[in-house]
């Protein structure tokens, strides 16, 4: 069967951005609008000669860092149900947030390839030094995108596909 990758993160990290990105077409509502992305979304992704099914991840627009963190476990979960590789969203703007800290160790329990995702990364130059603080995920290398300006996003797909 198809290998199936999600993209699991924080409320407005990024994820369905780079879904849409990712899948050429606006299929996933960027927010804009609170209470978006209410449930998941499915695409088509080939790189290279590979073909995955991409899956984007939401749920009701949350009111409150509890209501953020059960609403991660729950995505996360699913992820670790069903994917054979999850890409772990964080947004190198925001920092490393303490939900991010505490999703990824439940990641890191679940012995899944785990690819970590530090979106908005719009100026590789200016915020590397951002970027290298999410190694204390312990969850491997942070790979820096900027979803919105479609940088990095090759070799993203390169590290994504080289776990199938
Ligand atoms: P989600 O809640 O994780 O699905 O996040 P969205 O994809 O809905 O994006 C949340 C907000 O972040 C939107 O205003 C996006 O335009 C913005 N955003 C997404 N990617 C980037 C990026 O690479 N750089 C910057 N500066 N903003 C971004
Ligand atoms: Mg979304």
């Amino acid at each position: 069967r198809k290998s199936i990758v999600a993209v699991v993160g924080r409320p407005n990290v990024g994820k369905s951005t780079l879904f849409n990105a990712l899948a050429g077409e606006m299929i996933s509502i960027v927010k804009d609008t609170p209470g978006i992305t209410r449930d998941r979304i499915y695409a088509d992704v080939t790189w290279l000669d590979r073909a995955f099914t991409l899956i984007d991840t939401g749920g009701i627009e949350p009111d409150s860092s509890d209501i953020i963190l059960s609403q991660m476990r729950e995505q996360a979960q699913i992820a670790i149900d069903t994917a054979d590789v999850i890409l772990f969203m964080v947004d190198v703007k925001q920092g490393l947030v303490d939900s991010d800290s505490k999703v990824a160790d439940m990641l890191r329990r679940s012995h899944k390839p785990v690819v970590l995702v530090v979106n908005k990364v719009d100026d590789f130059d200016k915020f590397m030094p951002d970027v290298y603080e999410f190694y204390n995920l312990g969850i491997g290398d942070p790979h820096p995108i900027s979803a919105a300006n479609r940088m990095g996003l090759g070799d993203l797909l390169d590290e994504v596909i080289s776990h199938f």
